[in-house]
């Protein structure tokens, strides 16, 4: 068994021209807020930390060596091409989820009317079923940046380990 740990972060700003957020994209939904991910990608911070969790779990390159945002390919990309190229890369080595745990850090939206709809999106992105995937939201208590409302933030752990069978 290979355990990984990702962690991301993203500022939240209004969209341009007050400032340079991108639509609300989380776990690969789309919510309705009223700031954004600055990103180079569409800045999906859930996508990112699980991404960088299951690379690190194989030992390989994270996301920012594997996508660097200076290539121009990837401005606005859709963050699930970082999911599936580490899930291909998982997969190719005979690894498959154990369990993932997602921590979601702020203040607003409420994570928990779209934890479960986050945690299908995962399963299909890496390929296991939903009771292996959770995904739980908790505030920054109004404090510092995050409970400010002006970033994002993300911890994940996963369990990666061989296909049986
Ligand atoms: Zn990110």
């Amino acid at each position: 068994m290979r355990i990984g740990h990702g962690y991301d972060l993203h500022r939240l700003e209004p969209p341009p021209p007050d400032g340079d957020g991108r639509p609300f994209i989380l776990g690969g939904l789309a919510l309705d807020h009223p700031t954004g991910p600055v990103g180079h990608s569409d800045g999906d911070a859930l996508l990112h930390a699980v991404t960088d969790a299951v690379l690190g779990a194989l030992g390989e390159p994270d996301i920012g060596r594997l996508f660097p945002d200076t290539d121009p390919r990837h401005d606005g990309e859709d963050s699930r091409v970082f999911l599936e190229e580490a899930t291909r890369r998982m997969t190719s080595r005979g690894l498959a989820i154990g369990n993932l745990d997602a921590t979601i850090i702020c203040e607003k939206p409420r994570i928990s009317p779209h934890a479960e709809a986050m945690e299908q999106q995962l399963a299909d992105l890496l390929g296991c079923e939903v009771d292996r995937i959770n995904v739980k939201g908790k505030t920054h208590e109004k404090v510092d940046a995050v409970g400010e409302g002006r970033a994002i933030e993300v911890h994940v752990v996963v369990l990666l380990e061989p296909v049986t069978g």
